[in-house]
């Protein structure tokens, strides 16, 4: 374990005086509602972030979202999609890079899952352990607190070369976003994300894949009393394809098939002409998704068959496996934690996020350097309050040490 020189004590010091401030700046966070694309709330929390990295000496890019594919929008989602009032965010990205020094990119969803309408608005102090607040794990007590660690290096006089990439549509699986965190993952040297930390505060070193699929199948109507055999019934085309696309479901082989919500038919004495089916898929390595890859496209049929099945996959979020670069890093993180007296266990889930798409495209990432807490996505989601401060210490400290060029991931 190495130990804490001079200017990571002085770094260490300077984040427990601004405990307080932090929480309340959480709870400043927590207060603006980012989900459910709300556009003002996004709007607002993207500028303030902005405005402070500016400060720093960043300056802010505005990067156009591209549009999500329409296919993907569910049979509720469709509405809105359909009076195009459906906001296309952009991505920021506040850059400080310095010649010469790696290129850190530090990754931030401001959005959230919850309702910006709904009765769950706000950070309450439940302890001092504890304060629930919508948005205040996943991922707004992450952000605040990497703003914190940036200026504290800052008032250090740590030359960090950084960028800060904020978008808003994380949590519906970063289709507007995806295109800027890739190349911004190609421009920077190593990655971080401020995800909340995993089960018992683990590092999160390993993920799954995620794709999305929509299977439609076409028939022919026919009054079911009167011409019942000159029907072909989509809904039950659309069933054997469930089956099929189910039975590639192998969990222990690493893919994961969930299938959907559904619709078929209009009325109960038609033979339906139409049918379709969303789903998700994860997958553990490039392999896996090949395998469902291949079995998606075996069920299509011929242009003109009746029934007719037709699959459309956006495997948007690629698996990231613990690669030798990634795992050097999380070792350094964890020397760090030591030398904090913290303890920092590794582990791995099935979850996505945009580290997904920034280890991809071969930025080394790691991606759950956020806050501790949990119930993520749930109207009891916590922070636990002690976390603001050794959180932000790690981070601080991380930071230092790849400016110092002691956290290295070239071998
Ligand atoms: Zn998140």
């Amino acid at each position: 374990m190495s130990r804490l020189d001079a200017i990571e004590r002085a770094l260490c010091d300077g984040l427990r005086r601004r405990a307080e401030r932090m929480y309340d700046e959480i709870a400043d966070a927590v207060a603006i509602p980012t989900g459910g694309a709300f556009r003002p709330g996004l709007d607002e929390f993207r500028g303030l972030l902005c405005d402070r990295l500016t400060k720093l000496g960043a300056s802010v890019s505005m990067h156009l979202g591209d549009e999500r594919p329409a296919w993907l929008a569910l049979p509720h989602e469709r509405d809105a999609t359909a009076q195009g009032d459906a906001y296309v965010p952009p991505v920021a990205i506040a850059a400080r890079l310095r010649p010469g020094t790696p290129r850190v990119l530090i990754a931030g969803h401001i959005d959230t899952v919850h309702d910006p309408n709904g009765a769950f608005r706000t950070l309450t102090r439940e302890s001092d352990r504890i304060a629930r607040g919508p948005g205040a794990v996943d991922m707004k007590g992450g952000i605040i607190l990497a703003m914190n660690a940036l200026e504290a290096l800052d008032e250090a006089g740590v030359g960090l070369g950084f960028s800060v990439l904020l978008n808003s549509d994380e949590e519906t699986g970063s289709f507007h976003s995806a295109r800027a965190i890739e190349e911004a993952g190609r421009a920077h040297d190593i990655g971080i994300a401020l995800e909340p930390a995993g089960e018992g505060g683990a590092l999160v070193v390993e993920r799954m894949g995620s794709g999305h699929f929509r299977i439609d199948c076409t028939g022919r109507t026919a009054h079911v009393g009167r011409d019942f055999t000159k029907g072909v019934s989509a809904v039950v085309a659309l069933a054997k394809a469930i089956l099929e696309t189910s039975a590639a479901s192998d969990p222990a082989a690493g893919r994961i098939v969930n299938v959907g919500p559904l619709e078929g038919g209009l009325v109960s004495n038609a033979v339906p002409a139409s049918a379709s089916a969303w789903g998700n898929v994860r997958f553990a390595d490039p392999a896996a998704m090949n395998e469902l890859a291949r079995r998606f496209a075996a069920l299509n049929t011929p242009d003109g068959a009746l029934p007719g099945v037709r699959v459309l996959t956006a495997f948007a979020r690629p698996a990231k496996p613990l690669t030798p670069q990634v795992e050097r890093f999380a070792l350094a993180v964890r020397d760090v934690a030591e030398s904090l007296g913290q303890t920092l266990p590794f582990g791995k889930t099935g979850g996505v996020c945009d580290g997904n798409i920034l280890q991809s495209v071969g930025l080394p990432t790691l991606d759950t350097l956020g806050i501790r807490g949990g119930n993520l996505h749930r109207t009891d989601e916590f922070i636990e309050i002690p976390s603001i401060v050794e959180r932000a210490q790690l981070l601080a400290v991380v930071l230092k040490r790849i400016a110092e060029g002691r956290i290295t991931l070239r071998s």
